[in-house]
C-alpha cells in the first residue's frame, strides 16, 4: 500500500543527507556531536529501549532528565524504535511527577545519573502497582572537548535497529503544560503537528545552512524541545545550555556564534540587565510564553535585539504567530500574523467570530493543533466549531495580525464590572518606582472579586523589596476608575513564575493574601 507519511525518524532520514554536519553542541563539557555521530549514539540507545518489557502497541516512556544531550539521544531513540516520549520536569517533587506517570503510565522512567535517584522515588511514589515503571539510566559516554568535523571511526559493530516506519498521526510526545491555570494539561502531539510546526515556523524565520539554533530553555517544554526538532529537520545545529544564566547565556550566544535562541521575556531583559550586546550573527530572538512589555520591546530596539515576539502554547508544538522586528516597530505590542496553515478565529462568548479589532477567545486549528489532550474530556470541553479554544484573549486587525491581551480565567469580575489586569498593570508599571507588577483577582465577601497588585520596585533589585505605596496609588487614582484600582497591595523582588516564564497567579494570590496590604 502507499505511505502518504514515508518516514523514518527525523534523524535517521536528516543523517542520510548530511551526515558530516554538526549536529550538536554541548556548552557544559564542550562535545560536538555530527550527525552520523549522534545517530550512531542514538542507534545505541534504541538497542536498551528495545530491552524493555512491552506489553502493548503504543508504548511510552517518561524522560526525567536534564538539558543535555542524553535527553536528545533519548528523544530520537523513541522516535526510532516506535515509543512515545514523556517528558517531565525535572524541578518537580516526587509526588507531582508520580501522578504525571500515573496519568499516562509509561514502560520506564528513563533518567541520567543526576536524576536517578529522584525517578526512583518517583517509581517508589507510584501507587498501583499495575502502571509502577522500570527506571532505566542512560547516561550520555565522556567525550572529548573537540570541535571535530569528521566522525571519529566507528567502532560500534552492534546490528543497527530497524527504525520503525511512523504515520503522520503516530503520537510522538505527550507533553504537560505549564500548569498556569491549575492542573497541567497532557497534550498529545503526533509526528504530523511537530514537522508541520518546524515547517511554518521556517517559512516565517527563514533557514541558514549554517544556522546555530541556541537552546537554553528546558527540553520538557515545547521552546525546549522544538529547536532540537526543528535543528534535525532543518540540518543545522543546536548548542545545548543546561540553564540559562544571564551571564553564561551571554557568553554563549557571543562564543558559538549564536543565529538563533528562544526566549521567554524575562529571560531577554535579564540579559539586556547584564549589558548583553547581540552579535552580528544573531538572526532571531523568538521571545514568546508571556507577554513582552513594550518597555522590554523598546530596549530590544535600541540595543539592536533581533527580536520576534511570538504566541504559542503547547497544544500547538509552540508557535501560533510571530512578528517580525518590523512589524514589531510598526504595530506595537502585536505577535504578528499567524504561521503558515494555522487560522486563528477570535470569537465572542458565545463562540461566534467578532468583527477585526474586537477582543474575544482565540481560537485556533490547523496541522500543529493537538489532537487531542490525554484526558478526552479536557479536549472536548476545548474543542468547538472554530477549532481549540485557547483560553487566551485577544484580537485580530483587518491583516489577521495578533495581539494577546490576557487569558479569559485571568479576566477579574469585581461588582459585575470586568477588569482586563493587562490594563492595571501598564498602568502601575508607568509609575517611575515600579519596574514590574502582576494583578490577579482575589476573593471579596462585598464584590465577588478584587484587584489584587503584587509591585516589583524599580530599585533595591537585591532581596530588600521596598516601595512608597503612596504615590503609585495616587498615581492610580488619577489614572484608573475606582473599580479597576487595586485594592490589595503587595511587594515583592521578582514575579512568581512557572518553568516556563509565566506568571505563577496561584502563587500571586498566595503571596498577596499573606503580606498584602489592604488600600
Ligand atoms: P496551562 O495550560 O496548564 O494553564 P500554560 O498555558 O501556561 O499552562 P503553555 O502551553 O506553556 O502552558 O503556555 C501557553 C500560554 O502562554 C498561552 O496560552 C498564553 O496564555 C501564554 N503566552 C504565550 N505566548 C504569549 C505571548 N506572546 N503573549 C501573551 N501570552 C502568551
Ligand atoms: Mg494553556
Amino acid at each position: 500500500a502507499p505511505v502518504d507519511w514515508p518516514t523514518r525518524d527525523l534523524l535517521s532520514h536528516r543523517t542520510a543527507a548530511t551526515p558530516q554536519r554538526t549536529a550538536l553542541i554541548d556548552d557544559e563539557t564542550g562535545a560536538t556531536w555530527t550527525f552520523a555521530e549522534l545517530d550512531q549514539r542514538v542507534d545505541q540507545v534504541a538497542h536498551v529501549l528495545e530491552t524493555l518489557e512491552i506489553d502493548h502497541g503504543q508504548p511510552r516512556i517518561a524522560v526525567l532528565m536534564d538539558t543535555r544531550p542524553a535527553f536528545v539521544s533519548v528523544f530520537f531513540a523513541a522516535m526510532r524504535t516506535g515509543m512515545t516520549v514523556v517528558p517531565l520536569n525535572v524541578r518537580e517533587t516526587a509526588s507531582e511527577l508520580a501522578a504525571k506517570v500515573e496519568r499516562t503510565a509509561p514502560v520506564a522512567v528513563v533518567c541520567e545519573e543526576a536524576t536517578e535517584s529522584a525517578a526512583l522515588e518517583v517509581t517508589a511514589a507510584v501507587e498501583s502497582t499495575a502502571t509502577a515503571p522500570t527506571v532505566l539510566t542512560v547516561d550520555e559516554p565522556a567525550r572529548e572537548r573537540t570541535r571535530r568535523l569528521c566522525p571519529a571511526a566507528g567502532s560500534d559493530t552492534a546490528p543497527s535497529v530497524d527504525p520503525v516506519s511512523l504515520e503522520r498521526d503516530d503520537p510522538l510526545v505527550i507533553m504537560f503544560t505549564s500548569g498556569t491555570a491549575g492542573e497541567p494539561k497532557a497534550v498529545r502531539l503526533t509526528v504530523g503537528n511537530l514537522v508541520a510546526s518546524a515547517t511554518a515556523s521556517a517559512f516565517r524565520l527563514g533557514v541558514d545552512p549554517g544556522d546555530r539554533w541556541l537552546c537554553c530553555l528546558p527540553m520538557y517544554h515545547m521552546g525546549g524541545l522544538a529547536p532540537v526538532l526543528r535543528s534535525t529537520l532543518y540540518g543545522t545545529t543546536v548548542v545545548i545550555q543546561r540553564s540559562f544564566d544571564r551571564h553564561e547565556t551571554a557568553r554563549v550566544l557571543d562564543e558559538y556564534e549564536i543565529t538563533g535562541v528562544s526566549l521567554v521575556p524575562t529571560m531577554c531583559k535579564r540579559l539586556l540587565d547584564a549589558g548583553w550586546e547581540p552579535t552580528a550573527d544573531l538572526r532571531f530572538v523568538l521571545l514568546g510564553g508571556a507577554p513582552a512589555s513594550s518597555e522590554l520591546l523598546e530596549r530590544c530596539r535600541a540595543a539592536d535585539v533581533p527580536v520576534y515576539p511570538t504566541y504559542g502554547m503547547t497544544e500547538t508544538a509552540s508557535q501560533i504567530a510571530t512578528a517580525t522586528p518590523a512589524e514589531t516597530a510598526s504595530h506595537e505590542g502585536t505577535v504578528g500574523q499567524p504561521l503558515v496553515f494555522t487560522d486563528v478565529t477570535v470569537v465572542d462568548d458565545d463562540g461566534e467570530p467578532v468583527s477585526a479589532g474586537e477582543p474575544g477567545e482565540l481560537v485556533v486549528s490547523g496541522p500543529t493543533v493537538t489532537p487531542g489532550y490525554l484526558e478526552a474530556a479536557q479536549t472536548d470541553s476545548a474543542v468547538g466549531e472554530y477549532g481549540l479554544h485557547t483560553g487566551d484573549v485577544g484580537y485580530a486587525d483587518e491583516n489577521g495580525r495578533l495581539w494577546v491581551l490576557n487569558r479569559r480565567s485571568d479576566r477579574i469580575v469585581t461588582g459585575g464590572e470586568n477588569v482586563d489586569p493587562g490594563e492595571v498593570i501598564e498602568t502601575v508599571c508607568a509609575h517611575p518606582a515600579v519596574e514590574d507588577a502582576a494583578v490577579v483577582g482575589l476573593t471579596d465577601p462585598e464584590w465577588g472579586e478584587r484587584v489584587g497588585a503584587l509591585l516589583i520596585p524599580a530599585d533595591g533589585r537585591d532581596g530588600d523589596a521596598e516601595i512608597d505605596l503612596e504615590p503609585v496609588l495616587e498615581y492610580c487614582e488619577t489614572r484608573l476608575a475606582g473599580f479597576k484600582r487595586p485594592k490589595t497591595v503587595g511587594v515583592a523582588d521578582a514575579l512568581p513564575r512557572t518553568a516556563s516564564g509565566t506568571v505563577d497567579r496561584e502563587a500571586v494570590r498566595d503571596r498577596l493574601r499573606e503580606t498584602g496590604t489592604d488600600v
